[in-house]
């Protein structure tokens, strides 16, 4: 069990944060064993949001901000596309890497196409 990272999570009214015997109730940050926020990490769009609000200025600084264009060029523009083809009475696809710069194509094996380790980029 985990407790959801939203700085704000306890502020928000609902039945389920509640805790406490009556007369004394008090509104808790929400623990799951699973949240689908924020990877894993914030019980809902809200309280990611909130950690974002509250922390991704910081975050970007630490991790390193983007001060200059990240550039796509022939050697890293290798992307792998597939196609049908409906020659005789099968359906058959094709696997090839395209060159999102220059145009290229290249075929590649379905199993080259499956394999994430496999590129041409470099
Ligand atoms: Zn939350």
């Amino acid at each position: 069990m985990k407790y959801c990272q939203g700085p704000l999570c306890h502020t928000y009214d609902t039945k389920d944060r509640k805790r406490g015997p009556k007369g004394n109730k008090v509104n808790q940050t929400r623990r799951r064993s699973q949240f689908y926020y924020l990877q894993g990490n914030a019980c809902s769009m809200q309280c990611e949001r909130d950690w974002f609000e509250k922390f991704g200025e910081r975050a970007l600084e630490y991790f390193g901000r983007i001060t200059q264009p990240i550039v796509l060029q022939e050697n890293n523009a290798w992307r792998k596309r597939y196609r049908w083809s409906w020659q005789s009475d099968n359906n058959q696809a094709s696997h090839y890497f395209h060159n999102m710069c220059t145009g290229e194509e290249r075929d590649i094996t379905e199993q080259q196409f499956n394999d994430d380790n496999y590129t041409l980029n470099t």
